[in-house]
């Protein structure tokens, strides 16, 4: 009978999504064998390659995606890329269920003139520049200018800012790579503009990132007070996370601060601040043609207000100057392929609870169903809902089990046919251990193979 039959599910990236996706899946139901594959060697998407050195807390949740990974029911395939070493349609072949969670792999553009220049790069290659992604590995910034601007005012924006700025006793206690590490010990930058095209209201940053901006050791925050002033009574109103994250900047920009503080900001040597209604226009190019030597923007206005308020440009024009721009304006997911439905406008794959329109069979989860906003723990409940919604469909007899799907024994043959060799979990707590060992003796948590050729080799690949 079909009921003793086992489903055999993927997962496509092995992000937060795929992770807690799995989980769910394995969880609920007794039988379901579920397979992640991943494109690089190491598994855990941004928690790894995202989530700022210094907030290692966060990545305490690689403890539970490891208990899942030790599942005798779920199995890892890293260094294995859909799209390219195996198509989609060959997994729905072998899976009854395939889900894609695998996450914003690109970002959004400024897409203004001298974008080009050298010293503009955008956030997410410096992130993955700082976390060791293989691909951004030789990034090399250009830290020589000393005043740094970042287009954008979320959380993103603010780790950048904060690595940037922090004191090398705090970073090098981190699992920063030891070559940025290195690079920003010679780094000149002593000011971050943090620039958004709206005002204080409407920033996307939260309190804790901001909280831990303020009290930067060595750093003191440059608040205009005209741009707080008055604000008070409009927040009343607003949602109580918006009215204390206001609250937090308004105090920051119009008090006095205590005697601690007044001393630790009048010895600052380095400095970041908030620079709102201003909308980039251009990016400067020095004499050279080549370099970047600051960026002109559009003053703006808002109209409405809240969080739907637009920025409209006044017809003033600000110039500030600055060797590096970071652009931090959002990631974006992009299609794995044509046959898959994709929304290129909301660049998400267009779904109702986690189904993929109009495919059977084809799930999502994470950055590429919502858009690439929210934390880890919004991303959880996201993937729970689409594994909830496969377990639904298992139940209700949508999923036809049956014989002939092999899971992984038919991606196996073709994989190996096309000469690729998956990295399985235990490689990787290889690497992992390796790259512990090497940490301690730098003093930190770990120092990250940035080179999958180099992680391969150690796996005997
Ligand atoms: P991802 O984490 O991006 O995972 C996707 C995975 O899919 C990746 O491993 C990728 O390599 C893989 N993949 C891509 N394409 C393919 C393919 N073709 N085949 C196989 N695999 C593929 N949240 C917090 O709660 N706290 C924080 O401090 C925090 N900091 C952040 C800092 C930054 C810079 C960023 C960008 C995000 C941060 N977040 C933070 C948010 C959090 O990282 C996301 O909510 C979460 O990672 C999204 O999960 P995901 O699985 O959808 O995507």
């Amino acid at each position: 009978s079909t009921a003793a039959l086992a489903p055999q599910i993927c997962v496509v990236g092995s992000g937060p999504a795929g992770f807690y996706t799995a989980q769910h899946l394995l969880k609920h139901h007794r039988l379901a064998q579920v397979d992640i594959y991943e494109k690089l060697p190491v598994p855990f998407g941004l928690v790894r390659f995202g989530v700022a050195p210094d907030h290692p807390e966060v990545k305490n949740v690689i403890n539970t995606f490891t208990q899942t990974a030790h599942s005798d029911r779920c199995s890892y395939y890293g260094n294995v890329t859909i799209g390219k070493d195996v198509t989609v349609k060959e997994l729905q072949r072998a899976y009854h269920a395939v889900v894609l969670s695998y996450g914003a792999e690109d970002n959004r553009i400024l897409g203004i003139p001298g974008e080009n220049l050298s010293g503009v790069y955008s956030a997410r290659a410096f992130v993955g520049w700082y976390n060791g992604l293989p691909e951004n590995r030789d990034l090399k910034p250009d830290l020589s200018s000393e005043t740094a601007v970042v287009m954008g005012q979320g959380n993103v924006a603010l780790d950048v800012a904060r690595v940037l700025l922090s004191p090398l006793d705090i970073l090098r206690k981190t699992d920063i790579t030891e070559g940025s590490l290195a690079a920003i010990a010679c780094s000149k930058v002593k000011r971050v503009w943090l620039v958004g095209r709206r005002g204080p209201l409407q920033v996307a940053f939260t309190i804790k990132e901001l909280r831990e901006m303020i009290n930067l050791p060595g750093t003191r925050p440059l608040l205009d007070p005209a741009d707080f002033t008055g604000l008070g009574d409009v927040i009343k109103d607003v949602p109580r996370p918006r009215k204390r994250l206001t609250e937090l900047m308004v105090k920051s920009a119009l008090e006095k601060p205590g005697e601690r503080e007044a001393s630790r900001w009048a010895s600052a040597t380095k400095e970041w601040g908030l620079k709102f209604r201003c909308s980039p226009l251009e990016v400067l190019p020095a004499a050279d043609g080549k370099q970047a030597r600051g960026i002109r923007m559009a003053v703006t206005r808002l109209e409405g207000s809240g969080e739907s308020a637009r920025a409209v440009p006044t017809g003033e024009v600000e110039e500030l100057e600055c060797g590096l721009i970071l652009s931090s304006i959002g990631y974006r997911s992009l299609p794995l392929d044509s046959s898959i439905p994709f929304d290129s406008k909301l660049g998400i794959i267009p779904n109702s609870l986690g189904r993929v329109q109009g495919a059977p069979g084809l799930y999502c989860s994470g950055w590429v169903k919502r858009g690439p906003t929210g934390v880890i723990i919004t991303t959880m409940n996201d993937s729970f809902d689409t594994a909830q919604s496969v377990l639904e469909d298992l139940q209700s007899g949508l999923l036809k089990l049956s014989n002939s799907k092999e899971g992984f024994k038919s991606v196996r043959s073709i994989l190996h046919s096309r000469g690729v060799h998956p990295v399985t979990f235990s490689d990787w707590e290889k690497i992992d251990a390796a790259e512990v060992a090497r940490g301690k003796l730098a003093g930190k948590p770990r120092e990250k193979l940035v080179d999958p050729r180099e992680m391969l080799q150690l796996i005997g690949h």
